[in-house]
């Protein structure tokens, strides 16, 4: 790597660190992307006061140490022209081609995210949010370099912003290296990072190690020569290498661990690298033989890979001395694979691209990989969870304070909310996307910055249930509307109540709710008036359980039995439930055996059903005069959506000395619900003037009578 750190890397020398890999490189573009981002960048200076341009070109060579291809490369040294320079994406695409283009505009869109994180949960988002914006992986290797890079050249930096930018690192950059399969990355990254943010800790380490080395002597060279010998004699032809961890690692594992600086597995780890699969089992062989297998320590990922293709033997030995080491054993081409991660699938080798399992649609590799990204971060345990895939379905966006909230995609502002806090979600009146007023419809992108407007005494809209995507977002929009109903129900309960007791000449005062609550086991009065309200008790039932003797009873109607003229002596009459006739209507009744008469209506389409039966028909008509408010009719009223409108509404009708005996919601939309409503009347004219009364009413969208003429029956007197 220390080629690459060299501050003057010439054209030259970058299109020769390509050709090494890649023969077939398009050096011509190369060279001339090279030459538009030195112009791009001339005359910026880099904090270390040199020329800027030696920042891309240095971040391009550490790429082709992934051996990546041309479109990387060139986009490494183009990653800061659009966003610092006057170069914009339509000439980056002219010059370049769209590929490119589009993966410098990645890299910039990362750039331009604020990475306060605070908590790890946080970080964690943040990571996701990474993965997500970057359609191409290739994004995110470029994005790493860069930070390596400058993780590189922190020095130059004010100690704010260090400190900062290695907070991000170890929060973001380090695991997402992790993630892509870049062990190597992640642990120079980190121990960058670890430099600035603890350098006590990291040079306490480092003399620590150094006296052990004193003690011990030199650990890899005896370790690894002992196991060469083991494996000449067991004819096994491999390499050994042997490499102390990073000060990064071994002061982690001590944090986790609480132990002392001792163990040598903690410190150093070895490799053994074979030429075929089988060699691996027989190297085991040999070192287990040699040395002790610590139990519980061996796994075998050749026989059984990881999730996402990683293939390789771990174990633990221990010596006659009682320390432990580590030890990996695999072929070359499982290391290649191991050691490159993500990277592999742009990768080049010998100008083709690199044969090895993965390198297969990454798309499809991507699918393939373990969704347990939260998956404990053993240090070997790389690859593990890449899955774009698993992100393609959520979205992050920020809050104005820059906290990052995971949504599912579809999300809108109103999922936004309530998942910030249910209060900001129930007080929610309008919001802004990046600064941006927009309707609460809106699908919310990554990456996009909302702002959600509320307001006091707001509350959630029935058309929310088909914008809010969550289902955090839905129950409680649900819940809040379920709030508001019974508010609704329980005002118009108190209107029933008061409707029915006046209809005996009391009064439905709260001592006398309260005894009906408690006649009828309801938790209290306003229980029982949302009940009421919802019609699912009536006021009669309210008024029998206070006052059982002043109920009318169904038959006592005194008038009423005498209202219809043209019955035969004794015989008795029932109101047809389908038409529901009133007094004043021209009406004609039915005979039926044993059962009286039926009351219809003349023009109730039920009668065609005895039009060959006239020997049953009877010639009524209503007494004139005035009857008591007891004949049944329904009401088919539409109204505004409003609060307050139903409660108004049951108000003017009990005005009209009608009563309410039933309400019914047949069809409920955000502006306006639909409702029966049952009221008991005089007659015709007072059906009349009721409609007239409630018509002129501006919250009464629509009003007419209904009747349910295709269903037969006898209308229960009221
Ligand atoms: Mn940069």
């Amino acid at each position: 790597m220390t080629t690459t750190d060299q501050m003057d890397i010439t054209a030259d020398d970058l299109v020769s660190l390509v050709t090494k890999y890649n023969p077939k490189t398009n050096e011509t573009l190369i060279r001339a992307a090279y030459d538009y981002g030195r112009a791009m960048h001339e005359g910026q200076k880099r904090h270390s006061g040199e020329p800027y341009f030696s920042h891309p070109v240095a971040v391009a060579a550490i790429l082709t140490e992934q051996q990546l291809d041309d479109a990387t490369i060139i986009t490494a040294l183009l990653h800061d022209t659009i966003e610092d320079t006057k170069a914009s994406y339509m000439e980056v695409a002219e010059l370049f081609g769209d590929e490119v283009a589009m993966l410098v505009d990645g890299v910039t869109k990362l750039t331009n995210l604020q990475l306060n994180s605070t908590e790890t949960k946080q970080a964690e988002n943040f990571r996701k949010l990474f993965m997500a914006m970057s359609k191409d992986l290739r994004v995110i290797l470029v994005k790493l370099s860069d930070r390596l890079h400058n993780m590189r050249t922190i020095k130059a930096m004010r100690p704010e912003k260090q400190a900062q930018k290695a907070r991000e690192t170890m929060d973001i950059f380090a695991p997402l290296a992790g993630r892509m399969g870049m062990q190597w990355m992640r642990e120079e990254l980190e121990d960058l990072a670890f430099r600035v943010l603890n350098p006590e800790g990291r040079a306490s380490i480092i003399r620590r190690f150094i006296n052990l080395q004193r003690e011990t002597g030199d650990v890899i060279q005896r370790i690894t020569g002992d196991m060469r010998l083991e494996l000449d004699k067991a004819g096994v032809e491999a390499d050994v290498f042997g490499r102390a961890k990073k000060p990064y690692s071994i002061w982690r594992k001590m944090q986790e661990k609480e132990q002392t600086f001792s163990r040598l597995s903690d410190i150093y780890g070895f490799r053994i690298l074979t030429r075929s699969e089988e060699d691996c089992y027989r190297a085991l062989g040999a070192i287990h033989q040699r040395w002790r297998a610590v139990p519980g320590r061996f796994k075998d990922y050749i026989s059984q890979p990881k999730s996402n293709g990683y293939r390789s033997i771990h174990t633990t030995v221990s010596g006659r001395d009682g320390k432990r080491v580590e030890v990996q054993i695999r072929t070359s081409q499982m290391h290649d694979v191991a050691e490159t991660g993500v990277a592999a699938h742009w990768s080049y080798r010998d100008g083709v691209r690199s044969q090895n399992p993965f390198a297969v649609d990454p798309a499809k590799w991507i699918t393939q990989l373990s969704e347990q990204f939260d998956a404990e971060e053993d240090h070997e345990d790389f690859l593990e969870a890449v899955k774009l895939e698993m992100y393609s379905d959520q979205v992050f966006c920020f809050t104005p304070k820059g906290e990052v909230v995971k949504l599912p995609r579809g999300a809108t502002p109103i999922d936004f909310a309530f998942a910030i806090h249910t209060r900001i979600g129930i007080a929610c009146v309008g919001a802004k996307v990046d600064h941006m007023r927009v309707p609460l419809w809106t699908r919310l992108k990554n990456g996009q910055n909302v702002e959600i407007i509320t307001a006091e005494g707001q509350s959630p809209q029935a058309t929310w249930l088909d914008i809010a995507t969550t289902g955090k977002a839905r129950s409680a929009i649900r819940r809040a509307l379920r709030d508001q109903d019974r508010a609704r129900f329980v005002k118009l309960g108190r209107e029933l109540a008061r409707s029915a007791f006046e209809h005996v000449g009391r009064k439905a005062t709260d001592k006398a709710l309260a005894t009906a609550a408690r006649h009828l086991r309801f938790e209290n009065r306003e229980d029982l008036l949302a009940r009421l309200g919802s019609a699912e008790i009536t006021g009669r039932e309210v008024l029998q359980a206070v006052y059982p003797d002043l109920t009318p009873k169904p038959g006592e109607k005194v008038d009423a039995h005498r209202a219809v003229i043209g019955l035969d002596a004794g015989q008795s009459f029932e109101r047809a439930f389908c038409c529901q006739p009133l007094p004043g209507e021209r009406i004609v009744g039915i005979t039926f055996r044993g059962r009286g008469v039926v009351v219809h209506a003349i023009d109730c389409d039920r009668l065609s059903a005895y039009e060959d039966q006239l020997d049953r028909w009877l010639d009524l008509r209503w007494h004139e005069g005035s009857h008591p408010a007891v004949y049944g009719a329904t009401l088919d009223v539409t109204l505004n959506n409003d609060s307050g409108t139903l409660g108004r509404i049951c108000t003017l009708i009990g005005e009209t000395s009608a009563n309410i005996s039933d309400l019914q919601f047949i069809d409920r939309k955000p502006d306006f619900y639909r409702l029966l409503i049952y009221v008991e009347l005089r007659d015709v004219a007072h059906l009349h003037s009721l409609m007239l009364t409630l018509e002129a009413e501006s919250d009464v969208a629509e009003i007419s009578r209904y009747r349910n003429m295709s269903h037969g029956g006898v209308e229960t007197p009221a």
